[in-house]
C-alpha cells in the first residue's frame, strides 16, 4: 500500500494545488496533504481555516485526508507512514529550493522519496501569494481558485480593510 505525502502552507489552496492532488491521488493509494502549521511564514489564513477549505475541496477523492503538522517533514512522513512526498514543480524558480529541499529530506530520513509532478501548463503561473495579492485589491479570482475559498478569501480581505 503506497502511502504519500503532498506537504505545503496552502495558503490558500488554489486550482494548481488541487491539480496535483487530484493527479496524485490517482497514483497512491492514500494521499495526505499535510498543510504546515508554520507561524513564522505569517500565513493569510490559520491552519484550522486552511483545513477546512481543503478538506471541502477535496471531499470527494475518497483516499485523499487533510492532516496539519509542524516540525520536521520527515517525522511527520514517519508518524504517518508515509514513504513518498509529493511536491509540485512550476517553473525553474521552483527547481532550486525544491532540489534543496529533497536532498536534505533524503539525508535526514534515506526512507522517504520525493517525487515531483510538473504543473499543469493552465497553472504553471498560479501561486497562492498571486491569488491573495488579487483578491486585496479586489480583483476577480474566480478562474484561479474553487467558490468556497473564493468566498473565504473576499470575506478575509473584507475584515482586513475594516481594521
Ligand atoms: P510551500 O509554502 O511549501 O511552497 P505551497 O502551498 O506554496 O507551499 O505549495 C505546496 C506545493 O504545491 C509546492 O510543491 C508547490 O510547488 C506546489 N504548487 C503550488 N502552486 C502550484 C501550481 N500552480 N501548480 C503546480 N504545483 C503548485
Amino acid at each position: 500500500m503506497l502511502r504519500a505525502i503532498y506537504p505545503g502552507s496552502f495558503d490558500p489552496v488554489t486550482y494548481g494545488h488541487l491539480d496535483i492532488i487530484r493527479r496524485s491521488s490517482i497514483l497512491v493509494d492514500h494521499l495526505i496533504v499535510g498543510v504546515l502549521n508554520n507561524n513564522a511564514k505569517m500565513p493569510l489564513f490559520s491552519v484550522e481555516e486552511r483545513v477546512k477549505m481543503l478538506e471541502d475541496v477535496t471531499k470527494t477523492l475518497s483516499n485523499v485526508e487533510i492532516v496539519p503538522f509542524d516540525g520536521l517533514l520527515v517525522d511527520f512522513a514517519k508518524k504517518m507512514d508515509a514513504g513518498v512526498v509529493i511536491r509540485g514543480l512550476r517553473a525553474i524558480t521552483d527547481f532550486e529550493y525544491e532540489l534543496q529541499m529533497s536532498q536534505t529530506n533524503h539525508k535526514l530520513g534515506p526512507d522517504v522519496e520525493t517525487i515531483f509532478l510538473t504543473t499543469n501548463i493552465e497553472y504553471s503561473y498560479l501561486s497562492s501569494t498571486t491569488v491573495k495579492e488579487i483578491a486585496a485589491f479586489g480583483g476577480d479570482i474566480t478562474q484561479f481558485v474553487p467558490e468556497v475559498v473564493k468566498d473565504e478569501l473576499e470575506r478575509k480581505m473584507k475584515a482586513k480593510r475594516r481594521v
